[in-house]
Parts: C-alpha cells; structure tokens; sequence
C-alpha cells in the first residue's frame, strides 16, 4: 500500500486534552497516517495495576476508579458531545467495579488482564473523538479483533499469522474511508478473553500491526524528541541521535532505554519498516529516524542504562566437567517464562540477570523458582543493580575500549561484564547507587562535545 504510516501515541501524548488535540493535528497534518495506535492516558494503566491486585479493600477500589475518572472525564469536557462520552466512561467504569470486586472475591490472573484493558479501551474512545473534532473522518476499532494471543496473561504472544489474516479480512477495509484508531497493549486469546502484552506494550502493538498492514512507516510518538545519546535526565550533555540502525536501537531498546518497547523493533526489522521517533509535543523538533542502513556507523552511539536488575548465581560443583547443567538451569527459568538478559560462565558457576522492574507484570524471580533453581545448585540473588550498556558499532572488533570505558570508571566495582556476543554492545552491571555517575563519567568522554 502506498505511503501508509501506523502512529502510535504513548500514554503522555494522551494524556490530557490539550495532549490529544496536538496528537490529532500531526495525524490531520499528514494523512499518510491511516492507523492510530493509541496507549492508556498517563497514570490510567499505573492505577489499573493496582486494581487487578487481589488485595484492594473497597474504599481502594473506589478511589482509584475515581481518579481515573478524573482523568478521562477531564477529556470529555473538552468535546462537544461530553454528555455522552461521560456516559460511556461511566459505563465503563461500572463495568470495571465489577471486575475489580471480582478480584477482591477471588483473584485471577485473566481478570487482572481485562482489567488492565480498560486504560487503552478509554483512550481509544476519547482519541476518536479529538480526531473527529478536527475534522478526520475517525473510526475507533477493536483490536482483539485481530490481535490473537496465546493465554499467557500479563505477557501474551501474539499469533503473527492470525493477525496478519484478521487485520487484512477486518482492518483494512476500513482504511479506504476512515483514520482507524486502535488500543495498544491488548490482544485476545483463543477463548475470546482479554490478555495483555507487557507493560509499554503499545509500541510493540503498533510495530505488529505495521507489519500486518504492510505499512510503509512506522512513528512512535512521545515526550522526547528522539533516542538520545543517553537519558537526558542523567546529563545534560545527552542529544539527540538523528539516525540509528535497526541493530543499535534493538540493542538500546533492550538494555535500558525506556522510550521503545524492547520487541518493537523485532517486527519493523522483519518488514523492513522504518520507525521514526519524536515528540508529540514538538514534532516541528524532528526526532529520531531507526532504519536498516545509515549514513554513519560510529563506534560509540550511545550509552543507556536500565534499573532493577537481578543478579542470579547458580553455583555447582558438579557442573565441574559436566553438560547439561545449563540446559536444567533455563529449562527452570523457561517454565517459569523468565528471560535472561545477560550471562557469565566460569567453571562451577554461572552468572545470569533478570529485569525486576517495580509494578512489572511479568513473572519475576520468585521464592518457587528459587526452590526449583536449589534442587539443583547453590543460588544466591543479589539486588540492588544496575545494567549500564555501550551502544555502538563493531566493538568486539574496537580496539582500545579498557581505555575508552574501563579506565574512566577506575573507581567503581563492576559486577559484571558480558563483552563480544554482540557486535552492538559491551554491558556491565553495577551497584544501583553509583549507576548515574557512571553514566555521566562515561558520557563525557565518549561523547565529548
Ligand atoms: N498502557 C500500557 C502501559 O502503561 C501500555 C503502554 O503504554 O504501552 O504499560
Ligand atoms: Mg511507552
């Protein structure tokens, strides 16, 4: 299809009504942006989190249903018809007391999905609405039905093929006529219930359904104008990379920087889609372009940074001389649908870390899977860390980087280096604590000004 672009909007590019309304005129400003997927407005998904939990007293429940409330009702009152798209957030919202309640009296992990849907089912509706009132013809589309995924609630996989097949026989027809705006983060199981894609999940959706349309681009709209050299937020000396490989950026998206969905890329590279990153709130700023082939391929692109990790140690002297001890040891983790990010080996020993982010909704090491990992070896678990990571090009083959690295951060403990597997990065951890100055030291001299 010529010229078709998927944009997807994060949680505070709909965060607000103003939010929207600059969303809705890049979408007007450029029609090749047929398909709009959005994410919950800012906060709305934080506080579902917490109303799928299976503890929450009623007044809780209350509360939270009310601030989200707020939130959206604060949208509706913006629009012409606010009446109405009040009585349907109402509407919603009821719905959703009821899950809630539900989840009070016996707790599942299902509800706990369908529940966490109603941030984007929201958004999608108001977002409709915004995009109308600009004079788009809008229609707002529900993505389960085209977004198949197994059962697993809280980190669902989507079945490629089956969205491929939907989106083709139920969402393309509805390009010729309408901008269609979808939710991000949801899909739908084989049994017709809601499940969930993993926190920040929305970017990821969007890559999927650019790749099922065969869009030509994909833009994810933010709050920063593009993937920067590291977080901003870290030192001010970080700016903004104009053009990125598909290789760097997966890397980038991994190990820590939080503006992509680590699995977005997976689908654009698949297509070969470029994805374009920016601001919503200054698209005239330009932003980030991510594609397959660049101009400049320099050695050190960026740094980034990524917090909460947990260092598993499993150590066996029967590994000593012996196969097949790695094998039980991810068996473990992959009926736990743990995933590992970096590993270390030594003889009897091996290192691995696991993302643990607060308010994951993902499986997380637990005292079952350490039971489990204990028939087997002596484990020890250690928090409280850091995963730095060095974005670039060829550095397994770079000489010189105990000089350019190592040597700037002479006085800090590294707790671990994973080097080589990669061509795109050398990651290390170390203690939460030291992580920004870490960063900066390490910004400063590999991207000095
Ligand atoms: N609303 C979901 C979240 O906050 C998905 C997303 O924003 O991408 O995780
Ligand atoms: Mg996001």
């Amino acid at each position: 299809m010529a010229n078709l672009t998927v944009a997807k909007f994060g949680g505070t590019s709909v965060a607000n009504h103003d939010a929207m309304l600059r969303c809705a005129n890049i979408i007007k400003n450029d029609l090749s942006n047929r398909i709009v997927v959005v994410s919950a407005s800012a906060g709305v998904t934080n506080h579902l989190v917490r109303l799928g939990q299976a503890d929450v007293p009623a007044d809780e429940r209350n509360d939270v249903i009310e601030s989200i409330r707020v939130i959206q009702y604060a949208i509706a009152e913006a629009l012409e018809n606010q009446a109405e798209l009040k009585q349907t957030i109402d509407g919603k919202l009821t719905e959703l007391a009821t899950l809630a309640s539900n989840q009070f009296d016996q707790f599942t992990a299902k509800n706990s999905d369908e529940i966490l849907s109603f941030g984007e089912q929201l958004s999608s509706l108001l977002f409709t609405q915004v995009l109308r009132s600009v004079g788009v013809n809008t229609t707002c589309f529900d993505v389960r039905t085209v977004m198949k995924t197994n059962s697993l609630y809280g980190k669902a996989v989507v079945d490629i093929d089956a969205l491929k097949q939907q989106t083709v026989n139920e969402l393309v027809p509805q390009l010729n006529d309408n901008v269609v705006v979808t939710q991000g983060f949801i899909g739908q199981d084989g049994l017709g219930h809601t499940t969930t894609l993993g926190r920040g999940g929305s970017d990821y959706s969007a890559a999927l359904l650019a790749e099922a349309v065969d869009a030509t681009n994909l833009s994810i709209w933010t709050d920063v104008v593009g993937i920067f050299t590291t977080d901003p937020r870290i030192t001010d000396q970080a700016r903004a990379i104009p053009e990125i490989s598909f290789g760097e950026a997966a890397e980038m998206a991994t190990f820590g920087a939080k503006i992509l969905h680590p699995a977005t890329l997976i689908p654009a590279m698949r297509q070969n889609i470029p994805v374009f990153v920016g601001s919503s709130k200054e698209p005239e700023s330009g932003g980030t372009l991510i594609q397959q082939s660049v101009a400049s391929s320099p050695t050190y692109r960026s740094i980034a940074l990524r917090r909460e990790q947990t260092l598993v140690t499993v150590k066996s002297p029967a590994m000593l001389h012996a196969s097949g001890f790695l094998a039980k040891v991810f068996a473990i983790l992959a009926k736990h649908e743990l995933s590992v990010d970096l590993i270390t080996t030594s003889e009897i020993s091996v290192a691995l870390t696991f993302d643990n982010p607060t308010g994951s909704t993902q499986s997380l090491i637990n005292n079952e899977v350490v039971k489990e990992l204990e028939q087997l070896c002596e484990v020890s678990v250690e928090h409280g860390l850091s995963l730095v990571a060095v974005i670039g090009n060829n550095l397994h083959a770079t000489k010189g980087l105990g000089t350019h690295v190592f040597d700037k951060i002479n006085d800090f403990n590294i707790r671990m280096i994973c080097h080589g597997a990669s061509s795109n990065n050398l990651c290390f951890l170390v203690p939460e604590q030291d992580a920004n100055t870490i960063v900066e030291q390490l910004h400063d001299t590999l991207f000095a000004a």
